[in-house]
């Protein structure tokens, strides 16, 4: 079993200073071996690879680099700069790594046929994390942590770390002015299972998330919406205004920027906590848990432009979705589901994703179709008489389709998402 822990470092003065050249350096070096691949990728992938014009000064086509053509080449880099010797090497091949990565989800499309968009080259202060993908089993002594290269460093042990996990990878990672560490631990001795529970009426809980309240479950416990980031909106409005009204490289833009980043920060380990904590009630409270399948993604999308027969845009109630956006943003279910599946699974319990659909139209006392939009808050039955909220609705129907379907196996999505993570 795999884990990952975040705890906060404390590095002194010389520490700080080479995590920082670090970065730079790692930085520099993604953005040449990303070049490398990019003009490569825009020279040569035209599928004519001949051309009939005898004098032409087009370039031959070259092989295309490779992940282990970067990684030896790195030793060019050395020689060429000197200052790269002091970056441990492994670190070095995690950016080359990285590179091909981001490159591969460019270029290869996925099993949908998608493409992601071109990887950007990274400014100054946009790459923010470096990796050391090995690491000794006795790095770790009390709280301190021994980094290859650069000696003990002190981290804030907040929590214990597991008995019996191993370290495997380490990233160090710079979020608003503080340094922290993410430790990847493994635990070989603890095998992968599913629990063998199966979902009855009594031990199974639905849930509905949504955006006015922020979870209900079908045993009518409401959850509310803390909307963290729209608490901070307007703060974070009038800083990313005074922000753009400084001059770039300026002591203000510096200290204004560092100001904005905390808030963000600080707002994102808000949402984080609650999180969890809704995740610990619902685990402690529920044998197995079901929730819908959500492609928030999908959700959080623009709307499709309208244009008529002349060409002329249409009016299609985009700002109205933005605002709907930033709130879907703003729950980032995403994130909870994946702590709650994370969650049940260490303690035993079952977490299941169901098939969204029909969740919020059908009626959950008599099984048939009920429309209504989604201002429609108040679910009334016409064909039983049913009357209760919408989403508590939802929520009963939720648990109905996992009861139903009974055969919770190995392969449901996500029990296997916990099996792979
Ligand atoms: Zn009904």
């Amino acid at each position: 079993m795999k884990t990952t822990y975040q705890y906060r470092l404390r590095p002194n003065k010389r520490q700080a200073q080479i995590f920082e050249s670090w970065l730079e350096l790692c930085r520099k070096q993604y953005n040449f071996r990303l070049d490398e691949r990019l003009s490569w990728w825009s020279e040569n992938r035209c599928p004519v690879n001949s051309c009939s014009l005898v004098s032409c000064s087009i370039a031959p086509p070259r092989e295309q680099p490779n992940y282990y053509e970067q990684k030896k080449d790195l030793k060019t880099s050395k020689q060429l700069f000197p200052e790269y010797g002091d970056v441990h090497s492994q670190v070095l091949q995690n950016v080359v790594e990285r590179v091909k990565k981001v490159y591969e989800r460019y270029t290869v499309p996925d099993k949908n046929g998608k493409r992601s968009g071109k990887p950007r080259y990274k400014k100054v202060g946009r790459y923010r994390s470096f990796t050391f993908p090995q690491m000794k089993v006795d790095s770790i002594q009390g709280n301190r942590i021994n980094l290859p290269k650069i000696g003990l460093v002190k981290m804030i042990v907040h929590r214990p770390i597991p008995v019996g996990f191993q370290l495997k990878t380490t990233t160090i990672v710079k979020k608003a002015e503080h340094w922290y560490i993410s430790l990847v631990l493994e635990d070989v001795s603890i095998p992968e299972f599913i629990p063998d529970i199966i979902p009855t009426a009594e031990n199974t809980v639905g849930i509905d998330v949504g955006v006015n309240s922020f979870l209900v479950t079908s045993d009518n416990e409401v959850i509310k919406n803390p909307r963290w980031y729209r608490k901070s909106e307007k703060r974070l409005a009038l800083l990313q205004q005074n922000l753009s009204k400084t001059k770039r490289g300026s002591r203000r833009r510096r200290h204004l920027g560092k100001k904005l980043s905390k808030t963000h920060n600080k707002i994102a380990n808000q949402r984080r906590d609650f999180h969890h904590k809704t995740a610990k009630l619902l685990v402690d409270n529920h044998e197995v848990i079901a929730h819908e399948d959500l492609a928030v993604k999908n959700m959080s999308k623009r709307v499709a432009p309208k244009i008529d027969d002349e060409g002329k845009y249409l009016p299609n109630n985009q700002s109205q979705k933005s605002g709907l956006n930033k709130s879907i943003i703003d729950c980032g279910w995403s994130q909870f589901l994946s702590i709650l599946t994370v969650k049940a699974a260490k303690a035993g319990r079952l977490c299941v994703a169901v098939n969204p659909s029909g969740t919020s139209q059908k009626c959950s006392n008599c099984n048939q179709d009920v429309p209504k939009k989604l201002k429609d808050r108040w679910h009334s039955c016409p064909h039983c008489g049913a009357s209760l909220d919408r989403d508590l609705n939802a929520a009963l129907n939720v648990k109905q389709k996992l009861i139903q379907r009974r055969s919770v196996g190995r392969h449901d999505r996500n029990a296997q998402a916990v099996l792979n993570s």
